[in-house]
C-alpha cells in the first residue's frame, strides 16, 4: 500500500520531469572533481555547483586544524551541548564568532549548531510563540518556511523583495512581537535583501529582523564579515544566523544575538537541545577557517572570486544576446550564485544534460524548490576556479545553446 502510493507520486513527478537524482564524488570538494553517477565509472569533471566559494573546503591548513581537533577532542563530543557534550572547541568558537559579530550586534553572543538548517528551525520556534507574529519573504529558503511552519506563531509571506507589502502587514500586526525573517543573499536566485530597509521598517515598527546570510557569511563585507558589515549595519535588533559549511568550508551554523536571545535558545530551542553537539574537531577546524577569512588570504580570495563573477556575466549576457529565441536570461544578482534561467523543467535538464556530455557539472534546480516556470541551471562560482574554467563553461552553453536553437 505505502509502497504503491509512493510509486504512484513517482511516477508523477517523472512526467513533470521533476524526478532527482544523486552523484557521488570521488574526490575532495573542488572546480575539477572525480565524479560517478548511475553505475558508470568516474570521470573527472569541471563543477560549478558546490557552495564552496572561497575555495576553503580542501584547503591544507584546515584539513591539518580538522586531524589536529581529533586528536585533542578524539572524534565524537558523546552528547548534546546541555548533557555533557558541549566541549572547550565548541565555547571557542562560540567566543571568535560573537566577536567578530560585535560591530554589527552589539553585545553579540554567538551559538554554534550542528548545521544551519537546525538554527533555523531552533531560532523560529524559539522566538516564534503565540504572542508573536512571522513576516517571511516568499523566497526564503525551505529551512526558513519549515521552522516558520513548525512555530506557533502565525506566518505572513511577503512578495518577494516587496516592502511595499510587508510595511503593511506589519501596520495591521496586534501581536506584541514581531519578527521580520529574510535571507540575505538569495539562494537560488543571487540577489540580495535591502537590509538597510528592512532594519528601518523593524525599528518603525518595534519588530525584529532575523537575517540568514548562508550565502554572505565569508564572501561580502570587509573580511567576510558578512552581509551586516557590507551594509554597515548596527542594531540590537538583528538577529544573525551564519553557515559554516559554505564559504567557511567546514559545516555547522551559529546564531548571534543579543545574550538573551541566545540564552532563551539554549533554554527552550529543541532543535539545539535534543540533537548531538557537533564533533568538537570541527569546531577546531572552524576557528582556523574564520582565521583564514579575515586573512589576508581571504581578501585575495573574495578578489578573485569578484573577477570570476564578471567574467561569468559578461560571458553569458553575449550568449543570451545571441540566441533571444531560447529566452534565456541572467538574474539581477551580483553574487557568486548566477542562475541562468531557462524557464521548462524540461529545458533545464536538455541544459543540464548536454553541458555534462561537455564535462561540465552545474545542477539544474526545478520546482518546487524555485516558482514553476523558473526552472534554472544554477551556476555557483568559487574563488578556486580559474579565468579559463569560466570560459570553459561560457563556451560549453555557447555549444548547448546551438544544438538547442
Ligand atoms: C544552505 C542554507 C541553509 C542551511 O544550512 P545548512 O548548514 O546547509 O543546513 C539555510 N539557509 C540558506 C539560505 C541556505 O542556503
Amino acid at each position: 500500500m505505502l509502497i504503491d502510493h509512493l510509486n504512484r507520486q513517482r511516477l508523477e513527478r517523472q512526467a513533470q520531469g521533476l524526478t532527482r537524482q544523486r552523484r557521488i564524488a570521488e574526490s575532495p570538494c573542488a572546480p575539477r572533481q572525480e565524479v560517478s553517477c548511475g553505475g558508470q565509472p568516474a570521470r573527472e569533471m569541471l563543477v560549478f555547483g558546490s557552495n564552496d566559494y572561497l575555495g576553503l573546503a580542501n584547503h591544507p591548513a584546515l584539513v591539518e586544524a580538522l586531524a589536529e581537533g581529533a586528536r585533542q577532542f578524539g572524534t565524537g563530543s558523546g552528547a548534546s551541548h546541555l548533557i555533557s557534550g558541549h566541549s572547550r572547541a565548541h565555547a571557542a568558537l562560540e567566543e571568535d564568532l560573537a566577536a567578530w559579530l560585535a560591530p554589527c550586534i552589539p553585545d553579540a553572543q554567538a551559538l554554534y549548531f550542528c548545521t544551519g538548517f537546525l538554527a533555523n528551525m531552533a531560532l523560529l520556534t524559539a522566538l516564534g510563540d503565540a504572542s508573536a507574529t512571522i513576516f517571511a519573504d516568499k523566497l526564503n529558503h525551505a529551512s526558513l518556511v519549515d521552522g516558520a511552519l513548525l512555530a506557533k506563531a502565525p506566518m505572513q509571506r511577503y512578495a518577494h523583495k516587496n516592502l511595499t507589502v510587508l510595511e503593511r502587514q506589519l501596520e495591521r500586526c496586534m501581536t506584541p512581537i514581531k519578527l521580520i525573517v529574510t535571507d540575505a543573499v538569495f539562494s537560488m536566485d543571487g540577489d540580495m535583501a535591502d537590509l538597510p530597509a528592512l532594519l528601518a521598517l523593524a525599528e518603525r515598527f518595534d519588530a525584529w529582523l532575523i537575517v540568514d546570510d548562508a550565502h554572505g557569511f565569508g564572501v561580502l563585507g570587509a573580511q567576510g564579515q558578512g552581509a551586516l558589515g557590507h551594509f554597515g549595519l548596527r542594531s540590537e535588533r538583528l538577529i544573525y544566523m551564519g553557515t559554516l559549511g559554505k564559504a567557511a568550508g567546514v559545516g555547522g551554523a551559529f546564531v548571534a544575538a543579543h545574550p538573551s536571545i541566545i540564552d532563551w535558545l539554549v533554554q527552550s530551542a529543541r532543535a539545539y537541545i535534543y540533537t548531538t553537539a557537533a564533533p568538537p574537531a570541527v569546531a577546531h577546524a572552524l576557528r582556523e577557517s574564520l582565521r583564514l577569512i579575515q586573512s589576508v588570504e581571504g581578501d585575495q580570495r573574495r578578489v578573485q572570486l569578484q573577477q570570476r563573477i564578471t567574467e561569468l556575466r559578461t560571458g553569458l549576457a553575449t550568449l543570451i544576446a545571441a540566441h533571444p529565441a531560447l529566452e534565456w536570461r541572467l538574474a539581477d544578482s551580483r553574487t557568486a550564485i548566477q542562475p541562468l534561467i531557462v524557464n521548462r523543467n524540461e529545458a533545464a535538464l536538455a541544459l543540464m544534460a548536454a553541458l555534462d556530455a561537455q564535462g561540465l557539472w552545474v545542477p539544474a534546480i526545478r520546482p518546487p524548490t524555485v516558482p514553476v516556470g523558473t526552472a534554472r541551471l544554477r551556476i555557483t562560482l568559487s574563488a578556486s576556479h580559474t579565468a579559463e574554467d569560466v570560459e570553459l563553461l561560457v563556451q560549453g552553453l555557447a555549444l548547448a545553446a546551438r544544438q538547442m536553437s
